[in-house]
């Protein structure tokens, strides 16, 4: 079904001589592929989430199919703790953990600028060296361009921030790290569409793809979102994964918003940060930042919690450490503004930004882009199933 006109993609300069996601024959994609035609041929998960009826959908599995179909995967486990097939089976089939490794592959396949996508293996360590590496310069900057009596010094009142950073310097690096994230992206996002084939099929597809996305539909349980929930290790069902995956997405939201409102503030009403308690960039950005930390906090329980056999111990550490550095990005957030007119401002204004810093420099080659591809794929999932398509 889902055929990849190679010369196409040739003319279309994406096909620029890098192990590409719609042809390389792979170890992941291969037992991808196995373990599908074994699905295929079962089908008892049929309406556990999104895969298996793409699945059904097809008689055979290319490289973009399984490209496809381990984004869609949201990685809850229930086929596994279902599966009559799995190891100790001869058949040992393991659809969540081969998914997340042909999912993890895919992330370096479509990574732009293609020289980078190294950073995905050893993520963890990656992202570790990076963040430490920014939280030192962060600091260091600041007290290279001021005096320590200013670094340590009270103030009070708007503009305060910039006495210790000049706006400029403080803005100015976060938007050139911010647009080189979003070009990244659209570049992947181009990628992926492209190598898989998927085609846009109009607003209904895309008004279903974002309610399965707003809602995290397929971690409910079942197709309908309204089941039990996640496996847990000990085998019971619980929607805990759902809600603290929710927690962190719009906690996350807010803290943009929070952003955005600060950025209209300064140029549009020329106010300088910081805000007052009760104005809307700073509540936008404590409750999204409260509500972030819970968020992730609980996404770190709940990984811990999943059983063994499902993870993908190769990519622990860029599931780890994606989380982690959101968490602290929003803990000292809100540690910023406990402190904001005490002596340690300056100190935890420089935390904060290094976190800040290394956090969007580190975003493209992050766990982050699984939100990305897997908007991507359940856009293309939705425009398959429209019944005009289905054949
Ligand atoms: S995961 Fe196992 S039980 Fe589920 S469809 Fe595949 S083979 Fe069948
Ligand atoms: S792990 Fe969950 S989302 Fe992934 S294929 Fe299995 S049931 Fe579907």
């Amino acid at each position: 079904m889902n055929e990849i006109n190679l010369v196409d993609l040739a003319k279309s300069g994406l096909n620029t001589g890098r192990s590409d996601i719609a042809t390389a024959e792979t170890d992941a994609h291969t037992e991808t592929a196995r373990i599908m035609q074994i699905c295929n041929a079962c089908r008892y998960c049929e309406g556990f989430c999104a895969v298996f009826p793409a699945m059904e959908r097809r008689r055979e599995f290319t490289p973009a199919d399984t490209a496809f179909l381990s984004n869609l995967c949201h990685h809850c486990g229930a086929c596994y703790h279902a599966c009559q097939y799995a190891p100790p089976h001869d058949f040992g089939v393991n659809v969540p953990q081969t998914l997340a490794e042909r999912r993890n592959e895919t992330y370096q396949q479509l990574a732009w600028p293609t020289p980078l996508a190294s950073l995905f293996e050893r993520n963890g360590l990656v992202v570790v060296m990076v963040i430490s590496a920014c939280l030192a310069a962060a600091v260091g900057l600041m007290l290279a361009m001021i005096s320590p009596d200013l670094f340590w010094g009270v103030h009070l009142g708007e503009g305060a921030f910039y006495q210790v950073m000049p706006h400029t310097v403080m803005a100015g690096i976060p938007m050139a790290i911010t647009a080189f994230a979003l070009l990244s992206f659209i570049m992947g996002w181009r990628r992926y569409w492209q190598a898989t084939g998927a085609k846009w099929r109009g607003m209904p597809a895309l008004r279903d793809a974002i309610s399965a996305t707003a809602n995290l539909r397929y971690l409910g349980g079942n197709n309908a979102g309204n089941g039990e929930g996640c496996p847990t290790e000990d085998d019971r069902s619980s929607h805990l994964r759902r809600i603290y995956h929710q927690l962190t997405f719009y906690g996350f939201m807010l803290c943009f918003a929070s952003t955005s409102t600060g950025t209209l503030y300064h140029y549009l009403l020329g106010r300088e940060a910081p805000y007052g308690y009760f104005e809307l960039p700073v509540i936008l950005g404590t409750v999204g930042g409260v509500i972030l930390c819970i968020g992730t906090a609980g996404l770190w329980q709940q990984k811990k919690k999943m059983e063994p056999a499902v993870k993908s111990m190769k990519h622990l550490g860029m599931d780890y450490a994606f989380i982690w550095v959101l968490f602290w990005v929003s803990a000292t957030g809100l540690i910023l503004l406990a402190v904001r007119e005490t002596s340690y401002m300056g100190l935890a204004l420089a935390i904060h930004l290094g976190l800040v810093y290394g956090f969007f420099l580190v975003l493209p080659f992050s766990k982050f882009v699984h939100g990305i591809y897997r908007f991507a794929a359940l856009l293309a999932d939705a425009g398959e199933k429209q019944p005009q398509n289905l054949r």
